[in-house]
């Protein structure tokens, strides 16, 4: 019988060999993708070493919950997620001005995923509009609770805003102007801290060089400049005898990595750090980002190595994790058996290395790279691919199977 993954004191995961792992379909493309996805974890996992398999279990989430539960993300569904630690979900459709919150936004706040972690690796020959698409080799972590997407938000002319511009030119001597809609931009030390910590402690185990703190703080100096203080802070008090500043290594190493050293913090000014990502990709591995500039960068840097259909993601919390590609449901696309599952096949890879199964994660990642390098590839990497054939999500499935 399959069992369920536990979680040790020391906050590790035992993973049997026949782990029960929830996964929803997901809206639009989701269902699709899912199949095809689902076909190469079990062959992966069936053809790694220990005679393993997963047990999936399915739950309900977005459309199919709506018409079964009366509610996109049910009590059920995340019972199940937080029971059995990790989930994979399809995308859901947000319905625009219909006052459905997002099934997306709901699951990280009630499971307080609070990092939004996205891998960014280049699979040759996948198009890419830069010349050297090989030289990105980074990781996003992207805070998901705070900042302009904490949903305080109010419209012009609302009692709040109202409210709120009486109360700032009271306090700040400052007007703002009465048409204006108001929201709210909170950033606490408290989640800046736990997510840089993730940060840190992911390039450590991965060998990382760098972790990068982007921010906006010569603008936004108690919210975006906090987050930067309050990074090199923890840095320092947590990880103080094996990480240095930037600036540390040139004023007092001569820019030479010492010994007992293993992770150089450094920080960049968001916009600098747009340009910076296309012109030196290779001084740049892992990201901490507030929500709002990690939301913009990772799409930036998901467009340099080949775009969504190859982009992946989780979402992590505390001993609980919900991998999704980074794309959308993409309704317009749903039912035609064209779209890309690396996205999702990849954030599956993750999974699995979360648990602690890296063997398969790397036998997927290599399936995909050697199927992508057989030129036949669906339409979103074919159409800007030369040399390449165009095949449907089922044919490129079957490539990727054949490469595993
Ligand atoms: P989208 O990501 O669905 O589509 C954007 C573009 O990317 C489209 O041109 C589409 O053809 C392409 N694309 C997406 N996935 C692809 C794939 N696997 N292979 C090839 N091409 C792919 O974004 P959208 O159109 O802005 O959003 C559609 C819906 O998805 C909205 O309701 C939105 O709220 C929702 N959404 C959900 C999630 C999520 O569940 N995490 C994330 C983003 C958007």
């Amino acid at each position: 019988m399959a069992r369920a993954i536990t979680l040790r004191q020391d906050g590790t995961f035992d993973t049997p060999c026949d782990p029960i792992i929830p996964f929803a379909k997901g809206d639009g493309i989701g269902p699709e993708i899912w199949a095809c996805a689902r076909q190469v974890f079990d062959r992966a996992v069936a053809k790694a070493q220990g005679g393993r398999s997963v047990d999936w279990l399915e739950i309900a989430a977005g459309s199919n919950a709506l018409e079964q539960y009366g509610d996109t993300l049910p009590k059920d569904s995340l019972d199940k997620i937080k029971t059995y630690h990790v989930a994979i979900k399809g995308p859901i459709t947000t319905p625009v001005g219909r006052g459905i919150r997002s099934v997306n936004v709901a699951l990280r706040q009630a499971l307080d995923l609070y990092a939004c972690v996205r891998p960014i690796q280049y699979f040759s020959p996948a198009p890419s509009p830069v010349k050297q698409p090989e030289l990105v080799d980074m990781v996003v972590f992207r805070e998901n609770t705070e900042d302009v997407y904490c949903g305080l938000e109010w419209p012009v002319g609302s009692p709040e805003a109202c409210a709120i511009i009486a109360l700032v030119s009271k306090l700040a001597k400052r007007e703002i102007r009465q048409d204006s809609g108001i929201g709210i931009k909170p950033m606490s030390k408290f989640a800046s801290q736990r997510l840089v910590r993730m940060a840190i402690e992911y390039a450590l185990k991965h060998n990382y060089p760098s972790v990068t703190l982007v921010h906006k703080g010569n603008i936004m100096k108690f919210t975006e400049g906090g987050f930067r203080a309050w990074g090199y802070e923890l840095a320092r008090d947590e990880f103080g005898d094996i990480t240095l500043t930037e600036q540390e290594l040139y004023e007092q190493h001569g820019g030479v990595l010492p010994s007992d050293k293993k992770l150089i913090i450094k920080d960049r000014i968001c916009d600098a750090m747009f340009q910076q990502v296309l012109l030196n990709p290779k001084d740049y591995s892992v990201l901490a980002l507030p929500n709002l500039n990690g939301d913009y960068m990772s799409d930036a840097l998901a467009a340099q190595v080949g775009g969504l259909g190859l982009a992946p993601g989780a979402n992590i919390g505390q001993g609980v994790a919900v991998f999704e590609a980074t794309h959308g449901s993409s309704p317009k696309d749903a039912g035609q058996n064209k779209v890309n599952p690396s996205a999702m096949i990849l954030s599956g890879a993750m999974l699995f290395a979360y648990i602690g199964w890296e063997d398969v994660a790397e036998s997927l990642r290599g399936a995909i790279a050697k199927a992508i390098a057989t030129r036949h590839v669906t339409f979103d990497l074919a159409q800007q691919m030369p040399d390449s054939t165009q095949v449907s999500l089922t044919d490129f499935t079957k490539i990727i199977l054949d490469n595993l």
